[in-house]
C-alpha cells in the first residue's frame, strides 16, 4: 500500500487520550496530520461557527505529536482542513476516537461523527470511531483494532460518496465487529432541575437513554454483547418512500 495522508479529528479536543490513539494508530498506514478543536466540543452536532473568526494554532498533543488546535467545532475544523490548512488532499479522514457511545440517536447529537460528516460532504472517505465508556483512559485496544481493520477496508474498497462509517466499541480488547443499523432511540427523564444559591431554578441535563425497538441488527445490542458495532451512515435525510407517495397524490 502506498503511503496515504490522513486527516484525524475529533470533538473532545486536540488533548485528548482517544485522539492520540487515533492518530498513533493513523500513523501505522501514512502521514497524518490532526487538526482538532482547542477544547471539548462534544454533542455540538454538526454546529459551524459564522459570528466569530477562527484561529488555527500549531500545538503538541500530550504524546509528542504535532496537531493544529482551531478555535471551533468538529465540522470547522474539517472545512477549514480542507479550504486553508492543508496543502494535500487527505486520503482519508478519521475522527475519535471518541470518549462515550455514538450509537443509536446519539448519532444525530455528536460533534465525532459530524466531523466525519463533513469529511463526506467535502468529498473524502470517512470513519468515526468511539468507546462506548465515557473514562478518561480506558483500554481502547480493540477501539484501535477496529479502527486499523476498517482503515484497511476502505483504502482497499472506498466509500459510496456521502457516506461514512460509524464504528461503537466497547472498551477492552478485540472481539469482533458487527454491521448494524442505527438503534430507534431517544432520552427520557432528561433533565435534573436544582435551585441556585440565589434561589432560581436551573437546569442540568442527566437523561436515561432508551432504545425503542428490537432487532438482532441494532448497533446499541451488539456493543452490549462486547462486539464493534459498525453502521454505514449518510447524510441525505429525505424521506424517499414519503417523497415517491406525495408525488403520486
Ligand atoms: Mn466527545
Amino acid at each position: 500500500m502506498s503511503k496515504k495522508n490522513i486527516l484525524v479529528c475529533n470533538d473532545d479536543g486536540f488533548f485528548s487520550y482517544g485522539i492520540q490513539q487515533l492518530a498513533e494508530v493513523a500513523s501505522e498506514f501514512g502521514n497524518v496530520i490532526v487538526i482538532a478543536p482547542d477544547r471539548q466540543q462534544s454533542a455540538v452536532g454538526h454546529a459551524i461557527t459564522i459570528q466569530t473568526p477562527l484561529r488555527a494554532n500549531k500545538v503538541k498533543m500530550p504524546n509528542g505529536m504535532d496537531a493544529i488546535a482551531v478555535t471551533g467545532t468538529p465540522a470547522d475544523c474539517v472545512k477549514l482542513a480542507h479550504d486553508k490548512l492543508l496543502d494535500i488532499k487527505p486520503d482519508l479522514i478519521l475522527s475519535g476516537i471518541n470518549h462515550g457511545s455514538n450509537a443509536g440517536i446519539n448519532m444525530l447529537y455528536s460533534g465525532t461523527v459530524s466531523a466525519a460528516t463533513e469529511g463526506a460532504i467535502l468529498g473524502y472517505p470517512a470513519i468515526a470511531v468511539s468507546c462506548t465508556t465515557f473514562d478518561e483512559r480506558p483500554d481502547m485496544s480493540g477501539c484501535q483494532e477496529t479502527a486499523r481493520i476498517l482503515i484497511e477496508k476502505v483504502f482497499k474498497h472506498g466509500l459510496p460518496q456521502g457516506t461514512i462509517l460509524n464504528a461503537n466499541i466497547p472498551a477492552g480488547p478485540f472481539k469482533g465487529i458487527k454491521w448494524t443499523r442505527m438503534a430507534k432511540s431517544r432520552y427520557v427523564e432528561e433533565y435534573d432541575g436544582r435551585i441556585d444559591p440565589y434561589n432560581r431554578p436551573y437546569y442540568w441535563m442527566t437523561g436515561k437513554f432508551e432504545i425503542l425497538e428490537d432487532g438482532d441488527d441494532l448497533d446499541v445490542l451488539a456493543i452490549e454483547q462486547g462486539f464493534a458495532s459498525v453502521t454505514p451512515v449518510q447524510y441525505d435525510l429525505t424521506d424517499y418512500a414519503l417523497l415517491k407517495k406525495l408525488k403520486e397524490d
